[in-house]
């Protein structure tokens, strides 16, 4: 016991100034990294889209509990919520001069705790999700906003709004959600030719 407790002072002290020096210089100047394409296909919609068994039953589970009233707020909805509250505060920040001297940020300034931008926020903002990969675009110190990669932007914001028919193109035509739409209404949908084929028997008769 006595031997261990010198060494988890060592680990401490270690990484003390680790956490002190949050090295932001990186982010005072432009962004080195292109917006590509692929953006327009989030992760989260490349895993739920597709025809698979999981989907289904998860789009029916879900319609179910919205159904029942014990849906909980589904982490792309905390997402999206954590995006605006970010971007509200970039916009208030922007609009005193000289306030914001970063020019983009990713998810290392906007979510480490040392981070100087985070701690500009109020509260200051914490990953809704692991998945969450959280990127600028445009110029920070004028008007530029982030979004999730994973998720997705909010899709009232200026960036979604801007690409939307980028966003729309990318996805498959058929995906869970509409073949479990199709499945919820199959039975009301088969009613119209069983229906005709009783009327046609009766009037026959
Ligand atoms: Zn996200």
């Amino acid at each position: 016991m006595k031997k261990v407790f010198p060494v988890a002072i060592f680990f401490i002290a270690m990484l003390l100034p680790i956490q002190a020096d949050f090295d932001h210089s990186a982010y005072l100047q432009e962004n080195p990294a292109t917006i590509s394409a692929d953006i327009f296909y989030p992760g989260f919609f490349k895993e739920t889209d597709a025809i698979n068994l999981e989907n289904i039953v998860n789009e029916f589970k879900h319609r179910y509990e919205f159904f029942v009233g014990i849906s909980n707020e589904s982490r792309q909805k905390a997402c999206f919520k954590t995006q605006n509250r970010i971007n509200k505060w970039l916009s208030r920040l922007q609009q005193k001069p000289d306030q914001l001297p970063f020019k983009w940020t990713d998810d290392q300034l906007l979510f480490h705790r040392e981070s100087p931008l985070n701690q500009m926020i109020k509260p200051r903002p914490s990953k809704p999700d692991d998945n969450c990969a959280y990127i600028s675009y445009g110029d920070l110190q004028k008007d530029g906003r982030v979004f999730c990669r994973y998720h997705g932007p909010e899709p009232q914001s200026e960036f979604y709004q801007a690409h939307a028919h980028q966003f729309t193109e990318t996805r498959p035509f058929i995906t869970a959600y509409d073949v479990t739409e199709i499945l919820i209404f199959l039975p009301f949908i088969m009613v119209i030719p069983v229906t005709w084929l009783i009327m046609k028997k009766f009037l026959a008769v």
